[in-house]
Order: structure tokens, then sequence, then C-alpha cells
């Protein structure tokens, strides 16, 4: 099979790199596992323009957020399903300090931060007063990936196995995977970027993140909640609730202290009965500089990358793929900050 780009990975990335591609007319190959317990399949899917407890506006927030809602609505209409929604966070404050620091914000941050002015006191307990953050989309990528994978497989560009570099040969012209011959291969392989043998020695940071899958019955599904951890509307009238952000594990089991931590929580600040239905882990492909690698490698030039969206896929994909798919066919510049070239030096031990 000849195609212009063989794609590795169909997680966020994958998703919409090879989609990218697809609309600039190119003809692409993805190779995926099918593995269950990765980022892309158990994110949240929130967008978020303010984030931590410092709420620091997201890296080019005023640029990604408008292109994410274009990007993912399209998509949802051209595979006949619903994507995305504006659903804003109300951020609980644990302590008054918590309520001084929206207080400061308010004053320079309006665009997005506001007081949250309804009473939830029927649903929570709290003391010290609700902040707004809006808005927000809410992206339901589950229903994207599993779509998008039907109707790659449906056309033909799904190749449903793992890829070993031990199957591959490149010349400058061309790249042969097994029945595959492509111009280029493109590793979207999240944190299996982190080994890979091109990339490894980019500055991944290692992250396990855990969620529970929960069911609050009553609890309103147009808000995500936060105090500490985040309560997020999920699949089948469930709820998502987590997060954590693990830089130092040693395996990617769930743990009992995660889950334990999360009741206690829930037990404290939510007022309603809830179930725990399912405990889920993976690991967010991070970096040190919290900002994308995208482009051709220094001295492959016919393989790339797209990778390292750490905790922010939903936000930075959309926006990224199309500029790389842009640079790929047209030759368009990449911009600067995100070019995989900026690691040249390492790139090239
Ligand atoms: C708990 C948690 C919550 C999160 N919440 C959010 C959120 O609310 N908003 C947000 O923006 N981001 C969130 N993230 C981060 C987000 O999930 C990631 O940024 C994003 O999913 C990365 O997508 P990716 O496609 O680059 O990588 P991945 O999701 O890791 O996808 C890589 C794909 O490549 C496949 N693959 C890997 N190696 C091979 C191989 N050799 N052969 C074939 N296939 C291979 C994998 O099976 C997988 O399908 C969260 C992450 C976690 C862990």
């Amino acid at each position: 099979m000849n195609v212009d780009y063989l794609i590795i990975g169909q997680g966020i990335s994958g998703t919409l790199l090879s989609r990218s591609l697809l609309r600039e007319g190119k003809k692409v190959v993805v190779v995926d596992d099918g593995k269950d317990a990765v980022a892309s399949k158990i994110a949240s899917g929130v967008v978020n323009p303010v984030t931590g407890k410092r709420l620091v506006r997201t890296w080019m927030i005023d640029q990604l957020l408008p292109f994410a809602l274009d990007t993912y609505t399209t998509i949802g209409n051209e595979l006949g399903v619903q994507l995305v929604q504006q659903c804003d966070i109300l951020d609980f404050h644990l302590t008054q300090d918590g309520s001084a620091i929206l207080n400061d914000k308010l004053a320079i941050e309006k665009e997005y931060l506001s007081v949250e002015q309804e009473d939830w006191s029927e649903y929570f307990r709290f003391n010290y007063g609700i902040g707004k953050i809006a808005p927000c989309l809410l992206i339901d990528i589950q229903t994207m990936l599993a779509e998008w994978r039907k109707k790659l497989a449906a056309d033909n560009c799904l190749l449903e196995e793992k890829f070993d570099w031990n199957d591959f040969v490149q010349s400058k012209e061309q790249v042969i995977c097994k029945s595959v011959i492509a111009q280029k291969v493109i590793l979207c392989n999240g944190a299996g970027g982190i080994d890979d043998r091109y990339f490894s020695n980019l500055p991944w940071s290692k992250d396990k993140g855990e969620a529970l899958i929960v069911s609050i019955p009553g609890l309103p599904r147009t808000n995500i909640y936060k105090q500490g951890i985040s309560i997020v509307p999920w699949q089948d009238d469930l709820f998502w609730v987590g997060a954590t952000h693990d830089w130092k594990f040693t395996d990617m089991q769930i743990t009992p202290a995660f889950r334990k931590q999360v009741e206690e929580q829930l037990n404290y600040w939510l007022k309603l009965p809830y179930k725990i239905i399912d405990h889920i882990v993976a690991q967010r492909p991070a970096n040190l500089e919290r900002k994308p690698f995208v482009g051709l490698h220094p001295l492959h030039p016919a393989i790339g990358i797209f990778n390292g969206m750490g905790s922010k896929g939903c936000s930075m994909a959309p926006y990224f793929a199309n500029m790389f798919a842009r640079h790929l066919v047209h030759n368009e510049s990449l911009q600067p900050d995100v070019d995989v070239k900026r690691f040249k030096n390492v790139l090239s031990r």
C-alpha cells in the first residue's frame, strides 16, 4: 500500500493529525495497538482557560480555545455525533486563601474569571464562596476516537497492530513498514515516545494520572465542579472524578490511596449519595517545557513527531495538528517554540 504519511498512534494527536492531513488531500495509514489504558481514553476532556491554584491563564488559550471549539464542532458534524459542549468550571474555594486569590485575580483576568452567583448549597458543603471559570469546553474524546477509528477502518486507513522499529526501513525518499510504503512516518504514540528509538532524548517527564468513574444521581450535568479534585460529566450519565499527577511512580497500577483520598474528599464536599463504578489510570505524555513536540527529526527528515501534549492534549492538539499538516504539505513555518528542531543538539546525539 502506498501512502503519503504513516501515522503511529490513534489517540487525540494521531486522530487530529490524520484528519488534518486527509483534509489537505493526503493519503494516510494510522497504526494503533488498541490499548485501553492510554491518556486519550481516560482524559476528562476539559479545555480550561485558567488553571492551577494561582489561576494562571493557559498558554496561548486565546488562539487554542476558539480553534478547538471550531475543530471539534466540525468533526462532530462530519461524524454525525455531538462532541463538544460549553461546560464551565465552578471552583469551590477550599480555604480563605483560595477566595483571596480569586479576588486578586478578578481585577486582571476579567475575560475568564467571575464569582458564581447561584446557590449550590443543596449539592455541596463549602464555606469560602465559588469562583467561575468560563467559557470552558467539554469534549467527548471517547466518542471522537471510536467514531474516527470506524471511519479510518471503513476507508482502509487503519492497521490495528503494534508498530515496531524492527519492521521499519528508511531511505531519503520513503519509509517502508511491512506492506506500507510512505513518504514519512509521524509518531503520535503518546507516552510510548518516552522510550522511542529516535525521540527518547527529548525532555520528557513521566506523569501518571488516576481518576474514578462515579454515579451521582441528581447532580446537574451543566457544570464541572472543582475543589482540589474535579467532578466532570462523563458518558452514560456518570461523572469522572480526578485526577492525580504522580511524577515518581514505579508502575502503572491503580492505587488504593487515590481511591481513599477521593472518597474522603467526596464525603466531606458532596451532599448527594454516590457510588464508585470504575478506577482508571494512564500516563500523560508530559514534558518539562509544557509545550508540544512538533515536526521532523533534524537528522532523519522522513521521521516526524506530534507528541508531548502533557495534560492539555484537548486544547493543544487541534491547533498544532493543523499547523503541522500545513507545514508538511505546504512547507509553512512551524511556530519555533513547538518545533522539535529546538532540541536539535540532544536529538543529534
Ligand atoms: C487522568 C488524565 C486526565 C486528563 N484530562 C485531560 C483534560 O481534561 N484535558 C486535556 O486537554 N487533557 C487531559 N489529559 C491529557 C490528555 O489525555 C493527553 O494530553 C492526550 O490524551 C495525549 O494524547 P496523545 O494522542 O498524544 O497520546 P495517547 O493518548 O497516549 O495516544 C497514543 C496512542 O498511540 C498508541 N500507541 C503507542 N505506541 C504504539 C505502537 N508502538 N504501535 C501502535 N500504537 C501505539 C496508543 O495505544 C494510543 O492509542 C488527561 C490525562 C490523564 C491521564
